[in-house]
């Protein structure tokens, strides 16, 4: 087993690495920004190390940085959490050649799942079901892409193979659109990405976001831990998930899952990853690969009961797998909640104080976050300060238990988005469950039309 391990990252993802390592008695690294130098995880480990200035670029991007932190404490593994340089291919070859552990996949399926195109095409492979469209790139032809886009049907989506953060795709719904778009597109992919290629396939009009939690280890076992729904989602970021995914059949979910594990078997794929699906009218349509710890895990923890990042630190140091499918129970349901600081009806970022924080507690609650009272949230970085994760034996139960969570919870001195969340409790289709990937832009559009 690993005997230390650096956390490559901040935040409250950073403090749930240090959690899973003091469990398993690993001892820690800590490197950390001028801007984080007061954080609680940072005086928590037992070792830390300051690799530059607060912008990311300067620090937690900084590979050479980060490389010499690992070498001057002893670390043996490096953990990227996500974000920052936890699907950086570079990173982990470097961090691998540099002789350390790199708590994640190999680079070549961090590669593979890193363009879309190459993605794509490794799931048709492997079995798992993919939005119709385009075999790979889009020729050149005019005539090809019309007749593609014809047998796809409209509306059709323009996608870049290396874009991601949702940006670098268009939409579009005729005939008369299409050319111009993907010339629009490929230009567009070019500046941003560095890559002018496109593809094409079939726009879905209301889906859900359906992903899989996946489990592997680097003998060819492979596990899925079931599904989060993760649809109500504001520019394409997510703010409520849970698990399991309200009214899908059990037959279907199991069915994907069983094709995730597979995947992950013939890809040679190791560590923890997330296969994300559209799903609609009872079909799943695979859109990327994770490869990587997601905020989102907790719900799949509460409802198997397996610590994901321990799991992830057992399968790097080259354990096998505890567990097969047949011994992974589902129960109860789960939801998380992520709280950031920004305004809760404009989203504008809201840094600074925190004067006064009172996390929730009693049955059936989870806090996953780094802050504290007299903790300033720097403006670099990301506006998540933390998650409220709720559970209980159904649906119900833990969304009871999130509205109590969310009446408790204090937070002075700076503005967070705890007000959408309680509004979003009480909201009748939330509630029924199976709302859309667009539902929470629709209502917010629809509360904005009321003011006017
Ligand atoms: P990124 O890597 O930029 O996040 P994804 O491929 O995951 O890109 O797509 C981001 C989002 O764009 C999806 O969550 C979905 O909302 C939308 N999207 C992508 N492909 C389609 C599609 N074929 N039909 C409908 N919406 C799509």
């Amino acid at each position: 087993m690993i005997g230390k391990i650096l956390i490559a990252n901040r935040g409250e993802i950073a403090l749930r690495i240090l959690r899973a390592c003091k469990a398993m008695g690993i001892k820690t690294v800590a490197v950390h920004s001028d801007a984080d130098t007061e954080a609680k995880y940072v005086r928590l480990a037992d070792e830390s190390v300051c690799i530059g200035p607060a912008p990311s670029a300067q620090s937690y991007l900084n590979i050479p940085a980060i490389i010499s932190a690992a070498e001057v404490t002893d670390a043996e593994a490096i953990h990227p959490g996500y974000g920052f340089l936890s699907e950086n291919a570079d990173f982990a070859e470097r961090v691998e050649r540099s002789g350390f552990i790199f708590i994640g996949p190999r680079a070549e399926s961090i590669r593979m799942m890193g363009d879309k195109g190459s993605a794509k095409q490794s799931m048709i492979a492997a079995g798992v079901p993919c939005v119709p469209g385009s075999e790979g790139e889009l020729p050149d032809d005019p005539k090809e892409i019309i007749r593609i886009a014809r047998a796809v049907g409209y509306p059709v989506i323009i996608k870049a193979t290396g874009g991601g953060g949702g940006r670098g795709m268009r939409v579009v719904h005729t005939e008369a659109a299409l050319l111009n778009a993907v010339s629009m597109t490929k230009t567009e992919a070019k500046t941003a990405f560095g890559n002018p290629a496109v593809y094409l396939e079939k726009f879905l009009e209301n889906p859900r976001h359906i992903e899989i939690q996946v489990l592997a280890d680097e003998h060819r076992n492979a596990v899925w831990l079931g599904e989060r729904d993760c649809s109500m989602q504001r520019r394409h970021q997510k703010i409520i998930e849970e698990a399991p995914a309200p009214g899908i059949a059990r037959r279907f979910i199991e069915r994907i899952g069983d094709r995730c594990a597979d995947a992950c078997r013939k890809i040679g794929y190791r560590g923890a990853g997330t296969f994300e699906f559209l799903y609609e009218n009872g079909e799943f349509y695979f859109i990327e690969m994770n490869t990587r710890v997601q905020v989102e895990h907790p719900v799949t923890e509460i409802i198997t009961g397996i610590d994901i990042v321990q799991e992830q630190i057992r399968v790097a140091s080259g354990e096998r797998l505890r567990f097969r499918q047949r011994d992974i129970e589902f129960k109860g349901h789960a939801i998380e909640c992520r709280i950031n600081a920004e305004d809760p009806f404009k989203f504008t970022p809201s840094p600074g104080r925190i004067n006064s924080w009172h996390p929730p507690g009693g049955p059936g609650v989870r806090v996953d976050s780094h802050v504290y009272s007299g903790y300033t949230v720097p403006s670099h970085y990301d506006s998540m300060i933390g998650k409220l994760i709720t559970y209980g034996a159904d649906r119900q139960q833990a969304m009871a238990r999130m509205r109590v969570a969310l009446s408790e919870l204090v937070i002075e001195g700076i503005k967070t988005n705890a007000p959408l969340h309680q509004e979003l409790m009480d909201d009748l289709r939330f509630i029924e469950g199976g709302t859309s990937i667009h539902y929470l832009e629709q209502r917010l559009a629809a509360k904005q039309g009321d003011k006017k």
